[in-house]
């Protein structure tokens, strides 16, 4: 029996990238090791339009048949700040006691590397050959402006004919306690036109 894949060195490792967007800081690079080296195919896709700075994005798949699941994620992270403020720095991936701490520990490189970790035992435990498919969305453009990521990353999967059956993403909402809520969606917008009808009132402001 093989060992476990480590979802905390994983996370360790990815919380060591400095990857604040538009910069992938090698967080996709080192996912694209770690996948390849378990079989799947990478890529990597870089997106970019005028005014924006190009982003780096990664597309890993294993296994050709359905039912196909697909793991979506970002690996950028929003700026740290000034790292004086940090009790542990940002990009050191420090591990005191149970807890490890790092810019993007929760949101979301955590849940990128209990993915993978994840994805690495179900096919350890199959010797490599997956039943269907398991394949990696990953974009390093979720935290910024997020034009160069997933919306084109989908766009990129679907005109090479990916289909995706199911799709887990570990985007961090709990607001109690750690796995209290799933979600299936995420926040979005609305705009529209609001005629309301009555008659205007008149404000009387007595001095
Ligand atoms: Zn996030």
């Amino acid at each position: 029996m093989s060992t476990p894949a480590d979802p905390v060195a994983l996370a360790r490792d990815l919380l060591r990238c400095p990857s604040v967007t538009p910069v992938e800081g090698g967080a996709l690079a080192l996912i694209e090791n770690v996948l390849k080296g378990a079989g799947f195919a990478v890529h990597r896709v870089v997106f970019a339009e005028p005014g924006t700075a190009p982003v780096e994005n990664l597309y890993a798949r294993i296994g050709d048949a359905s039912p196909h699941l697909m793991f979506a994620g970002h690996t950028d992270v929003v700026p740290p700040g000034a790292e004086k403020d940090w009790t542990h720095p940002p990009f050191a991936g420090e591990i005191v006691g149970d807890t490890l701490y790092g810019r993007g520990a929760v949101d979301m490189k955590g849940a990128v590397a209990c993915a993978m970790a994840a994805a690495l035992d179900h096919l350890a435990a199959r010797a490599g050959a997956p039943k269907g498919s398991i394949s990696f969305l990953i974009t390093g453009d979720e935290e910024s402006i997020a034009v160069n990521g997933t919306v084109k990353l989908l766009q990129w999967a679907a005109e090479r004919g990916e289909r995706f059956d199911h799709c887990l993403l570990g985007e961090p909402t709990n607001p109690a306690a750690m796995s209290d809520m799933i979600k299936i969606g995420r926040r979005g917008s609305l705009t529209g036109k609001l005629a309301v009808q009555g008659v205007q009132g008149l404000s009387l402001i007595h001095i």
